[in-house]
């Protein structure tokens, strides 16, 4: 799933900046005021979910999937040349299982890849040892092996920048803070409770019902912006501060000739950090505000950005901690480091794979039921719950109906996404392609943008819905309605036959990071089930512990048996899943 702190700074900006438009707003603005008269219930027969449960626990192939895209591919960064070997192993392995139609599906231009050709980092003097730290995605390789002094930035107003001028050429420079690391009192795993998934249950409403009041209450224009005027809090106002100064770190840097910029990981402990796309040294704002505008900025993958970065590396809060005390003690620290990276600039496109079982209604063949999960991963380990378990299991319900033979009335369609982490950007492209998309007219600077409307392609009307699985290993506890009312009888029967493995929930609560929003973003039933967390947040995903050893086989089971059953009795009901209304 993309990062929480990707989402909240959006959130903020969003939160700050009068007539900002992001796609994602659509969402809320699209949430549900009436809902139509519920469907037909359809139910698929004991017999059917039984054989679907026993192939799913006694024939199972998702680990063995999982281990190949993990184990054998490897870290799937977006564009990079594991990642179109994931594209095209999906697309071989599911047309093995016979299903239809596989293929790679391009979107974009997304922008360069990247692969890591080598690395070391070691410190050298006044003593030798090895540090845990990992290249930063789409990184500048070092020229050569760079062996030099570690100097500590550290800047806390610009006039702090003064000390430092002149005196960081070639140099290896830190530029995070000591990160104190307290006693670990939390289990790294849970799995939710009766209370947690109760909760769960009246939290969602709650905010539902206060949505829907809001939407009643509240005039168009109001209702498009509703917190734009609200006063930023001081915590917002020091994380503000903190992004202004570390982008006028980066430019400093970058003037300066420093030689690798090495930053602290932000959460981990035990050796486990967390590293995601190198900073690019953008333009500084004079309107701080304006540093969340990222239309004006570039992304690491534009060609552009390579000459406005320097050399970047993440460490493990340990190793971190431990060279900021000793220079603060007054060791002279030499260290010695060496990333060779390459850029790979001969096909700019992004490729999400798509498949299909071909529906068999003649009546209703042309309509689709989707579901999937995101295959591009971060790089620092090999993307194991984020999110080739979200593959693995949409690839193993699709082989689950295929090897039983169950007709489905509707064509079931998987498709394994590329360029979430950087956005959602393969899911947007292919709903943009497929279905249609919002598409808001350009405002006159200083007036409000007229709302945005959505413009549909014809097989808008055929999709029914789509299941995405993208929050790790947990096995599935529920659904997210997602705001919509009219799907909870429907999912409440599908859910009764999985009561005993854990599957109980229902909540009308949305929730995001993931590419169902994509679905959703337009009025489609996008739906993204509830997983029990396990080791998710405190230690695997984006992290260099993102790996097959932290998966665990049951749930994985568990979950593809669940999607199996959802999504082949979607294709079976006489009528489409129930959309929320678009207001
Ligand atoms: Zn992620």
């Amino acid at each position: 799933m993309l990062k929480r702190k990707f989402l909240s700074v959006f959130a903020l900006y969003a939160l700050l900046l009068p007539g900002f438009a992001f796609a994602q707003t659509a969402s809320s603005t699209g949430s549900a005021t009436a809902t139509v008269a519920a469907p037909a219930q359809y139910q698929a027969s004991k017999e059917v979910i039984d054989r679907i449960k026993e192939e799913g626990s006694k024939n199972s192939q998702v680990m063995q999937t999982l281990s190949y895209l993990t184990d054998v591919i490897g870290g799937r960064l977006t564009n990079s040349p594991a990642m179109k070997r994931g594209n095209e192993w999906t697309r071989d392995t599911m047309t093995k299982w016979g299903l239809q139609n596989a293929k790679l599906e391009a979107w974009g231009p997304f922008g360069r890849g990247w692969s890591l050709k080598s690395f070391s980092a070691q410190i050298v003097s006044p003593q030798a040892f090895p540090i845990i730290a990992y290249p930063k995605a789409w990184s500048p390789s070092t020229k050569g092996v760079v062996t030099s002094e570690v100097v500590h930035l550290d800047v806390k107003e610009d006039a702090d920048f003064a000390k430092y001028k002149g005196k960081l050429k070639d140099k290896i420079v830190m530029i995070s803070a000591i990160r104190p690391l307290a006693e670990l009192k939390d289990p790294l795993s849970v799995r939710h409770t009766d209370a947690d998934l109760a909760k769960m249950v009246t939290d969602g409403e709650a905010a539902f019902q206060r949505q829907q009041q809001q939407s009643q209450t509240l005039r168009p224009q109001q209702a498009a912006q509703p917190q734009a005027q609200q006063q930023m809090s001081p915590e917002q106002t020091g994380r503000l501060k903190s992004l202004m100064m570390r982008l006028k770190s980066a430019n400093f840097l970058l003037e300066e000739g420093a030689a690798v910029i090495v930053d602290n990981s932000a959460i981990g402990s035990g050796g486990t950090l967390f590293v995601s796309s190198a900073s690019v040294a953008q333009e500084v704002p004079a309107n701080p505000l304006e540093i969340f505008n990222r239309r004006n900025s570039l992304s690491a993958y534009q060609k552009e950005a390579e000459a406005k970065m320097l050399p970047q590396i993440t460490m493990a809060t340990e190793d971190y901690n431990r060279l900021a005390r000793m220079l603060k003690q007054g060791e002279k620290l030499k260290m010695s480091i060496d990333i060779q990276a390459q850029y790979h600039d001969e096909d700019l496109m992004g490729y999400n794979t798509t498949a299909e079982i071909v529906g068999t209604d003649p009546k209703l063949k042309d309509e689709i039921v989707m579901l999937g999960g995101h295959m591009d991963s971060w790089h620092s380990s090999t993307g194991a719950t984020d999110n080739a378990a979200g593959v693995s299991v949409a690839m193993e319900a699709v082989r689950i109906l295929q090897t039983l033979g169950l007709k489905p009335r509707r064509t079931i369609r998987v498709g394994l996404w590329s360029g979430e982490e950087q956005g959602l950007h393969g899911s947007r492209n292919y709903v943009k392609q497929q279905f249609g998309e919002m598409v808001a007219p350009v405002a006159a600077p200083g007036t409000t943008p007229a709302r945005a409307e959505l413009v549909k392609k014809p097989a808008y009307e055929k999709l029914s819905a789509y299941y995405n699985l993208d929050n790790g290993t947990g096995k599935i506890r529920g659904v997210y309605q997602q705001g919509n009312a009219a799907v909870a009888p429907i999912f409440k029967a599908w859910l009764e036959p999985f009561k005993d493995m854990g599957a109980t929930t229902l909540t009308i609560a949305n929730t995001g990071g993931t590419d169902h929003l994509a679905f959703d973003a337009i009025g489609l039933p996008g739906f993204q089930f509830i997983q029990d967390e396990v080791e998710y947040d405190t230690r695997t995903h984006h992290s260099n512990q993102d790996n097959f050893d932290r998966i665990q086989a049951e749930d994985m089971k568990q979950a593809a048996t669940i999607m199996a059953a959802f999504v082949y009795q979607t294709a079976m009901m006489e009528e489409k899943i129930p959309r929320k209304t678009m207001r």
